[in-house]
């Protein structure tokens, strides 16, 4: 595949962030990359200090030095953004992709390489699986009365059912 090591890099960089927004980050950059929409990721997490110093860049007196961040306070530090580069395609495809795993692109004219995490769903737990429900049904049912004990009766007759009891 073109760009093997960038879609290597781009993933390694991903284990920087929360943990429970990776998921929806590598199935993202991984789509991308499957469709032939090459971008490469600069930055996921940055220190304080690091948006500290960056900060000071544009802002200290230098001659001809424009800024290169807006804010003190980015998202970069809570694990929850990442700056991403298209090799091939448009930032609007990259968009399209991401919107279904609720990573945002909040700032298309002030920082268009930077999308966000805060709205990424985490992870479903893993199902339960009928033997434990019939445990906690059962258990539930010695203090229930009336349309609770009804309901649980109901319940537990379904999932021995299911399990073949
Ligand atoms: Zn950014």
């Amino acid at each position: 595949m073109p760009y093997a090591d960038t879609l290597q890099d781009n993933l390694a960089k991903g284990q920087e962030l929360r943990p429970d927004v990776q998921g929806a980050y590598t199935a993202w950059v991984q789509e991308c990359f499957a469709a032939g929409l090459y971008f490469r990721v600069t930055e996921t997490y940055r220190t304080q200090e690091r948006q500290n110093e960056l900060y000071k860049v544009g802002r200290r007196g230098i001659a001809g030095e424009q800024p290169v961040t807006w804010t003190l306070y980015s998202n970069h530090t809570l694990r929850l953004a990442a700056d991403c580069y298209p090799i091939t395609g448009t930032l609007n495809d990259l968009i399209v992709r991401a919107t279904p795993y609720g990573i945002t692109h909040p700032l298309p004219t002030l920082d268009p390489p930077h999308f966000e995490f805060l709205n990424v769903k985490p992870p479903a737990p893993p199902p339960v699986d009928p033997q434990t429900q019939l445990t906690w049904a059962q258990n539930a049912l010695r203090w229930a009365v009336g349309l609770r004990r009804a309901v649980l009766l109901r319940m537990i007759d379904r999932l021995k059912k299911l399990l073949g009891q």
